[in-house]
């Protein structure tokens, strides 16, 4: 059943940092990443943001529709952490490729000095080989491609979507190696009893098509069952262990580096932006908007969002830009979340 949700465009009126769903999340390290948009149009039977057109869990969708902002917002971050090489990586709680001011983001995004690696998690809609050329010349540096099977019918199923062509992305995924300069790195999850035959053909491709020319060519994820992600019927939860026993396997067999670490993408611990809010701590937050899954509202407090959760819906309509009383229940890497004090 496909659910009706509002968007919600966000200009300079909003701060970027604070919640999980869009802006910038700064987790201590020389990695930011940049969230644009929660739309999405698949609806993958494992996504543990329970994103797409099925999502039973979301209310509201966020666009950042003022990449100026974004950008400037990014540019004092990156000053405040004092560090001189980033790596921006756009990804989030949707699909980066629905944002249709992509190229222009990425483009602004290359100008700014200490960052000299721009990824992008995608699983590859509205690609066109012009678009590559597009993203490629604006100064994308990886495209990390979810592709979770090669067999069309197993990938069609994995990504909740009649229309989705793997042989389509496929043909995109052998052109940015082929004729583009930016790497290609193949992000498969794997769900245990139901994609397990398609890994080692995942690996193989990727090898054969030179994936990988600058970081590691497969970031093979487990699958992690999420309070609010969606769990295929039937599936049980691989221990990492089992999960890291067949990537040391998988290394062997075919010569190839499948257990990752963060210094692979040359990604060290920097300075954090400055936590405002301690847990335990009251404070009162401007209700501005519902936020984007259900029982949620969004606040803010001064330069931070603050998600509100356990919000009921009658008393969420009444609490819309009223400013009320929260105490925070969690801060980590400067995501809040916090409960109404009444
Ligand atoms: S896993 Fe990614 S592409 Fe798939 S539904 Fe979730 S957000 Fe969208």
């Amino acid at each position: 059943m496909i659910t009706m949700r509002r968007v919600v465009k966000v200009d300079g009126d909003l701060p970027l940092i604070g919640c999980i769903a869009f802006g910038i999340i700064d987790r201590g390290t020389n990695l930011l990443q940049i969230r644009v948009t929660t739309l999405c149009p698949y609806n993958c039977i494992y996504c543990s943001v329970d994103a797409g057109p099925h999502s039973r869990t979301r209310q509201t969708e966020y666009v950042i529709t003022d990449v100026d902002y974004l950008v400037e917002t990014l540019r004092q971050v990156i000053e405040y952490k004092g560090v001189k090489h980033v790596e921006a990586h756009l990804d989030g709680v949707g699909e980066v490729m629905t944002y249709d001011k992509i190229v222009e983001l990425v483009q602004k995004l290359s100008e700014i000095p200490q960052i000299k690696v721009i990824s992008m998690q995608t699983r590859g809609y509205r690609f066109t080989y012009h678009i590559l050329d597009e993203l490629a010349d604006a100064g994308l540096s990886r495209v990390n491609l979810s592709i979770d099977a090669l067999d069309s019918d197993l990938a069609k199923y994995m990504a909740g979507v009649d229309w989705y062509n793997v042989e389509e992305v496929i043909n995109y995924a052998e052109y940015i190696v082929r004729s583009t300069k930016m790497d290609l790195l193949i992000a498969p999850v794997w769900v245990p009893g139901i994609n397990d035959r398609e890994i080692p053909r995942l690996i193989e491709w990727a090898k054969r098509i030179g994936a990988g020319k600058r970081w590691p060519p497969l970031g093979i994820q487990k699958f992690v069952v999420h309070k609010r992600g969606r769990k295929p019927r039937g599936v049980r939860e691989m221990r990492w262990s089992e999960f890291y026993r067949w990537l040391r396997k998988w290394e062997k067999e075919f010569g190839i580096k499948l257990v990752l670490s963060p210094e692979d993408f040359q990604i060290f611990k920097t300075r954090s932006l400055p936590t405002r809010f301690r847990v335990g701590e009251r404070i009162w937050v401007k209700v501005v908007e519902w936020g984007w899954q259900k029982g949620e509202l969004l606040g803010v407090c001064g330069d931070r969002l603050v998600t509100i959760v356990g919000v009921r819906s009658d008393e969420g309509e009444y609490l819309l830009g009223k400013v009320v009383r929260v105490e925070v229940i969690e801060n980590k890497h400067n995501i809040y979340l916090a409960r109404l004090h009444l």
